[in-house]
């Protein structure tokens, strides 16, 4: 299957993104990820995508596109895939559909994660992320780890994304209002957006996310 998660910074897509790849046993691409890991290697990339990132805005078309082209061209994507934070914008989207068809395939599905604004700002202000593996993920209130600042799941170093402060995180919904939210539309034309609400525990989500996916799949 190839599938697109889209909602806003705090509606969980990570967590999602990780649990269903591994059920649909598809790659999980995330363009967010694969900017921070340029960034830990200190790769001109990186560099180029820090201060972008640390302001809330998006990093421009042609660099996320190219990237996003190269991961989706590696051996284990080739059957199919989970873009997490791509496309994020219309001409990112129409770039995918475009790359697509030069390889002769299509998406299945876009999955829409609908999470409330005020719930998205309490989630991404007490969230702290592994250094090993972004997919665990915390919250000092709602799912605090055992012990402070360290990841229950491998013991890696928990920390906040410069990113998750109250004031970029304003601005980030912001740029998901307008420039994300459109792509919506876009897929909606194309017959492929499934919308499920992103409240309530996490595997209570996945569960819903699947049975949506199922849905689609079968119409
Ligand atoms: P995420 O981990 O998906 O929340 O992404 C973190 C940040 O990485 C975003 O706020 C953007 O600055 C940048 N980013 C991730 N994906 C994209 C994309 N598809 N286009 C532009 N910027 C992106």
């Amino acid at each position: 299957m190839r599938i697109v998660l889209v909602g806003p910074p705090g509606a969980g897509k990570g967590t999602q993104a990780a649990y269903l790849a591994k059920n649909l046993a598809i790659p999980h691409i995330s363009t967010g990820d694969l900017f921070r890991a340029n960034i830990s290697q200190g790769t001109e990339l990186g560099r180029r995508a820090k201060t972008i990132m640390d302001a809330g805005q998006l990093v421009p078309d042609e660099v996320t596109i190219d990237m996003a082209k190269d991961r989706m061209e590696q051996p284990d994507a080739a059957g199919g895939f989970l873009l997490d934070g791509f496309p994020r914008n219309v001409p990112q989207a129409e770039a995918l559909d475009e790359f697509l068809k030069s390889e002769g395939q299509q998406l299945d599905a876009v999955l829409d994660l609908e999470v409330p604004e005020d719930e998205v700002v309490k989630r991404i202000a007490g969230r702290r992320i592994c250094r090993k593996d972004s997919a665990h993920v915390f919250h000092v209130t709602y799912s605090p780890p055992k012990t402070a600042d360290v990841c229950d799941a491998c013991g890696g170093e928990l920390y906040q994304r410069g990113d998750d402060s109250e004031e970029t995180v304003r601005t980030r919904l912001d740029v998901y209002h307008e420039q994300t939210e459109p792509i919506i539309d876009h897929y909606r034309a194309q017959g492929l957006v499934v919308t499920i609400s992103a409240l309530g525990e996490v595997a209570d989500v996945t569960e819903r996310a699947m049975a949506a996916l199922k849905q689609s799949d079968e119409s």
